[in-house]
């Protein structure tokens, strides 16, 4: 298993926020890494017609864009469409060095296509693109995750997936690049409403994996979901709860240790809790009632509304009590939510 690797430095051009996709509940050994998630008060995106822009590294397999890419236009089918987004696509077969002229054709294609905030320099854009995209690729380190420039109104996401080819594994039901497209694209839409807490919106594309493919038949519900429980079970200390996570950046050192389970595993069964606790138990409702009225109430009186519950911390019990229930009558709870 792979050293979760530091969060990045933010550079002025890698602005507000980075969303790292973490497709959890895999099974163990998977490469995993994690980084920070962040979420701080920002312009949010907006509906647009225009899907995403999508980008690739000349000499890197095509096979890998088309992946990614049925994941995200399976998630935009069903979130609806977003943006603006761009989706960067780098990667070298075991840290082979890439092409100089791929490399200029990238950068340009990069630094073209975005304005700079004030004093940066075209020369700081090439920089900023080859230690991001290039050398993270050449190094044979996997990355995936929502970037988010906020120098444009509307801000821009962008996508970004390196040597995701690292994810892939013949045996899986549903390709890995394929889930992250999923993942990545459920954080441009829920960025397009207000902002909501580390759990939510880490379990809420956990969720998005596991829910959108059994809908397209690809694979399985349940057996994902346990996963995810059996990962959510890892956290030893019976305080820390999902209210640990709301801001992890905010979260205290002991509670960082289980962001995964907490924020990504535990987050993936309060987000199908919330749809159970709802009043039509539909996914659809997650997305037609709940989120657009995060915009309007904030997420908390949002989360409170849509569950019928005097406020979040009867919601944080509630969920508590469902998590010290037995797996069968978990299983049995997803059973009840409808498309
Ligand atoms: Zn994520």
């Amino acid at each position: 298993m792979k050293t979760p690797q530091e969060v990045p430095a933010r550079t002025t051009l890698h602005l507000l926020f980075t969303l790292l996709v973490l497709t959890s509940c895999q099974e163990p050994g998977r490469n995993l890494r994690r980084q920070s998630d962040t979420r701080p008060a920002f312009e949010p995106l907006v509906a647009l017609e225009a899907g995403p822009v999508y980008h690739l590294l000349d000499g890197y397999d095509p096979i890998w864009l088309e992946r990614v890419r049925d994941g995200i236009e399976t998630a935009r089918a069903y979130w609806g469409s977003y943006g603006p987004t761009h989706v960067w696509i780098t990667g070298s077969y075991e840290g082979a060095e890439i092409d100089p002229a791929a490399k200029r054709a990238f950068v340009e294609e990069y630094c073209g296509s975005r304005t700079f905030p004030d004093g940066m320099r075209l020369e700081d854009c090439a920089d900023y693109v080859e230690s991001r995209f290039l050398d993270v690729a050449e190094r044979d380190e996997s990355e995936a995750y929502l970037s988010y420039l906020q120098d444009t109104t509307p801000p821009r996401a962008d996508l970004v997936f390196i040597n995701i080819h690292k994810w892939f594994f013949e045996t899986d039901p549903v390709p890995d690049p394929t889930l992250r497209g999923i993942h990545e694209y459920t954080h441009v839409f829920q960025s397009s409403f207000g902002s909501t807490p580390t759990w939510m919106m880490e379990g809420g594309a956990v969720f998005a994996e596991a829910w959108l493919p059994a809908q397209q038949g690809w694979r399985d519900l349940h057996g994902v979901m346990e996963r995810c429980m059996e990962s959510a079970c890892r956290v030893e200390d019976p305080a820390l709860s999902i209210a640990d996570m709301e801001d992890v950046d905010s979260a205290p050192g002991k509670t960082i240790e289980y962001h995964r389970e907490l924020a990504y595993d535990r987050g993936a069964w309060a987000v199908a809790f919330m749809i159970h606790e709802s009043s039509t138990r539909r996914v659809s409702a997650l997305r037609d009632k709940f989120y657009p009225s995060v915009t309007e109430l904030g997420w908390e009186a949002a989360l409170s509304r849509f569950v019928g519950m005097q406020d979040k911390q009867e919601f944080y019990a509630a969920f508590s009590s469902f998590m010290d229930g037995s797996i069968e009558d978990q299983i049995a709870m997803l059973d009840k939510l409808k498309d």
